[in-house]
């Protein structure tokens, strides 16, 4: 049983049809209310220009920013159709509809000939979105005559746009970004190419144990950085300073280590500082060693090409979360290593997987996000996937069993 997708649907499904496309276009704005960074318009391009060519009417809709349940200029997306309009390109002019929903809104879908987009205010101004409100959905219902979720990164919310909607207008598919991020992600979960690999780092120890817990059994072997290294040092007994620990987690941290045994790998060596704006400063030292007024900052050089070793004798690798505080370089270091590891890995044919909002900033900043097999578009979503838990805006869609003509 997998998800029904853009793909699986008849042509006669799509044609002259109003296709209600749930995206992403969550992006960061620049001073001037313009879009600072449209790799998330980029990403929704291959299912909006598919849908254009089978001949749907496409209205997309999506949340910006956080506005408080009403509208809010600060997060209009009418500066996201006119990029979104640029970059489809061929005359394809993107109408901006000030409505989320209601008389107008549903005009405007009405008024689109075949392969025209519209696009709709952000759901977020209505009060009933993130309330999974039941008058929303079916307002949102009426805008579409089929449903299609290509927002992965809001898949792990169960809102109006994403979930409540879904249940109500059939079809309801997966667009082909939402395929590409369950395909790589699921992929590695269900059937890995082995040895797979996880490394995971990241501020802290608590927003990663489900993830730890749900890899555990399914992959040879952990690597940890970030900061929840220290976690782990302390439960080992080790000094760790000034070092970012959770102390209500080291119990938990010993826990672990005892029944990962061999396949949890805590770095051996740390650069350590007497703080992140004190670089010049930075020294690495063993684990053993971390001087009691200095904290771990990053993972050191001798933990950073053991984890490299790892990366190029693996198949699969799935990556979550900085090995330190990469903002801030020389702690960009660690992470700089796995990336390019990673990149190098990738060449030689392994599956290699980024997830999490900080992870793939770093590698986009290093420019190495076009080497990976897959960089996720979704931050919070991807962990929840890799916890095992399942994602509402994914499980309320057709499945491949499932007829869509409900
Ligand atoms: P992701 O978004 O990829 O899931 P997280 O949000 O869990 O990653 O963690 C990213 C943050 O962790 C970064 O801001 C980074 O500076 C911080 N971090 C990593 N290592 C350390 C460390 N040793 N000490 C303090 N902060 C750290
Ligand atoms: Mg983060």
């Amino acid at each position: 049983m997998s998800i029904r997708t853009i793909k699986d649907l008849a042509p006669a499904e799509v044609r002259g049809k109003r296709a209600l496309v749930r995206v992403d276009f969550n992006v960061p704005l620049d001073e001037r209310g313009g879009v600072a960074d449209d790799t998330r318009i980029r990403a929704a391009l291959p299912t909006i220009r598919a849908l254009q060519k089978a001949g749907a009417r496409v209205v997309l809709c999506s949340h910006l920013g956080r506005p408080k349940g009403k509208p809010d200029p600060k997060y209009t997306l009418a500066p996201v159709a006119a990029a979104l309009g640029a970059l489809l390109g061929g005359g394809s002019a993107v109408r901006f509809v000030p409505h989320v929903t209601g008389a107008e809104a549903e005009a405007a879908t009405r008024a689109l000939k075949d392969g025209e987009v519209c696009l709709l205010e952000n759901t977020r101004f209505e009060a009933g979105e993130e309330k999974n409100d039941e008058a929303l959905a079916k307002a949102f219902a009426r805008l579409g005559d089929l449903y299609v979720n290509d927002a992965f990164g809001a898949a792990h919310r169960a809102h109006a746009s994403t979930e409540g909607v879904a249940r109500r207008l059939r079809p309801a598919v997966a667009g082909l970004l939402m395929q590409r991020e369950l395909e790589y992600l699921g992929g590695a979960l269900e059937k890995p190419q082995r040895p797979f690999i996880a490394i995971l780092g990241g501020s802290k120890i608590s927003g990663k144990i489900d993830v730890i817990e749900a890899l555990l059994p399914k992959v040879d072997g952990i690597l940890i950085g970030g900061a929840m290294a220290c976690t782990f040092y302390k439960a080992m007994g080790f000094e760790t300073g000034t070092s970012l620990v959770e102390p209500d987690r080291v119990e938990m941290a010993k826990e672990l280590m005892d029944r990962a045994a061999f396949r949890l790998t805590i770095p051996h060596d740390a650069t350590v500082a007497p703080g992140i704006a004190e670089g010049k400063k930075a020294h690495t030292v063993k684990r053993d060693a971390i001087p009691a007024g200095e904290a771990m900052l990053d993972i050191g050089p001798d933990s950073a090409l053991s984890y490299a070793r790892a990366i190029a004798s693996a198949k699969t690798i799935i990556w979550n979360g900085p090995m330190g505080v990469f903002e801030t370089p020389p702690f960009d270091e660690g992470t700089l290593a796995v990336a390019k590891a990673m990149a190098a890995a990738t060449k030689r044919g392994a599956t290699t997987i980024i997830g999490g909002g900080d992870s793939a900033a770093a590698v986009e900043a290093a420019g190495l996000a076009d080497e990976m097999s897959h960089v996720s578009t979704g931050g919070g979503a991807s962990l929840e996937f890799l916890e095992g838990k399942p994602l509402p805006g994914v499980t309320a869609l057709d499945t491949t069993s499932t007829k869509g003509d409900a």
